[in-house]
């Protein structure tokens, strides 16, 4: 290595140099270099009604690469930007990214709907709710379109987190509780959110068919949205088998996963899926 070190000086390339390139930098510094550098696209996946599979909208998914071009996973690069303090940047590229891409989607079409996945520290940011807000006007699109995606999992005081809910509510914008299913779901306390619409869990979809525990859990939720008349979207639904079941349990469900579509660049998204 010393023969190496010595390369390198003679090549011009100063150590400090060499370190920062390729030296143990935290990942998160990896990330967010990545978002700086203008590595973060959005893919979009259909959102149908089970019943006749018609597509009533999309979710919006994040996608990062580092600088080799390898996929980092969302699961990592978002954990890592609530930790680090800037999913606000993320948030940010999202809104007007998606709304950019799917505006001749959205215009003219007041069935169509996109979702957009919000951190809770994005939620309560009044700064965001403006720009949010601004974007939306500039491209000329209606609040009602948007539905923000939102999870449980977060420690904000529920009583700030739904107040600030009901601003983006005030302005039009409608909101769906993410990953329904998993984490602390404590019912007394979702009726109080100011929310349309739940999403089961990809992981009870995946266990229909399979374990008895997965039905039962689909089933509850299905009355739960029912008797809170709020809008079921059933995640992760992957075979006919799944599908089937699913529109048993309701006609007005939506469904969103492989069967209907994977996620995909703007200009693959096809309208209407074929059956
Ligand atoms: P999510 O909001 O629950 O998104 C749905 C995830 O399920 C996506 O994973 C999607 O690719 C995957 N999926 C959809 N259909 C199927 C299926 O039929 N089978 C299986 N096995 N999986 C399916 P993805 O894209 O890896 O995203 C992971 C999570 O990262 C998202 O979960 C969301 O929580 C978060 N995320 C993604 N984009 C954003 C973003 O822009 N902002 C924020 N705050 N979070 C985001
Ligand atoms: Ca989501
Ligand atoms: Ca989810």
């Amino acid at each position: 290595s010393v023969a190496m070190l010595g390369a390198l000086s003679g090549g011009g390339i100063s150590l400090a140099v060499f370190l920062y390139r390729y030296g143990p930098r935290p990942f998160s510094e990896k990330v967010r270099q990545a978002i700086d550098d203008g590595r973060l696209t959005l893919v979009y996946q259909p959102l149908v009604r089970v019943h006749d599979r018609k597509m009533i909208g999309v979710e919006a998914l994040a996608r990062l690469t580092d600088e080799y071009g390898e996929n980092i996973s969302p699961d990592v690069f978002i954990k890592m930007a609530e930790d680090g303090g800037f999913i606000d940047r993320i948030a940010r590229i999202v809104i007007k990214t998606a709304l950019r891409e799917m505006r001749s989607n959205l215009q003219g079409a007041t069935n169509f709907h996109c979702g957009i996945n919000l951190s809770t520290n994005d939620i309560l940011d009044p700064a965001l709710c403006d720009f949010l807000d601004q974007e939306v006007k500039s491209q000329g699109l209606d609040p009602r379109q948007i539905i923000l995606e939102v999870t449980e999992r977060s420690t904000a005081d529920p009583d700030q987190l739904i107040s600030s809910m009901e601003t983006f509510r005030q302005r039009g914008y409608a909101f769906y509780l993410d990953d329904f299913g998993t984490g602390y779901s404590n019912l007394s306390h979702l009726a109080q959110l100011p929310i349309s619409g739940i999403k089961l869990d990809r992981m009870f979809t995946q266990a229909i068919g399979k374990e008895a525990m997965g039905s039962t859990i689909a089933e509850n939720v299905c009355s739960v949205a029912k008797a809170l008349k709020l809008q079921l979207i059933v995640e992760g639904i992957e075979t006919e088998e799944q599908a089937a079941y699913v529109d048993d349990l309701s006609p007005t469900a939506i469904g969103q996963g492989w069967l209907y579509g994977k996620p995909v660049p703007a200009n693959k998204l096809q309208r209407h899926t074929p059956r």
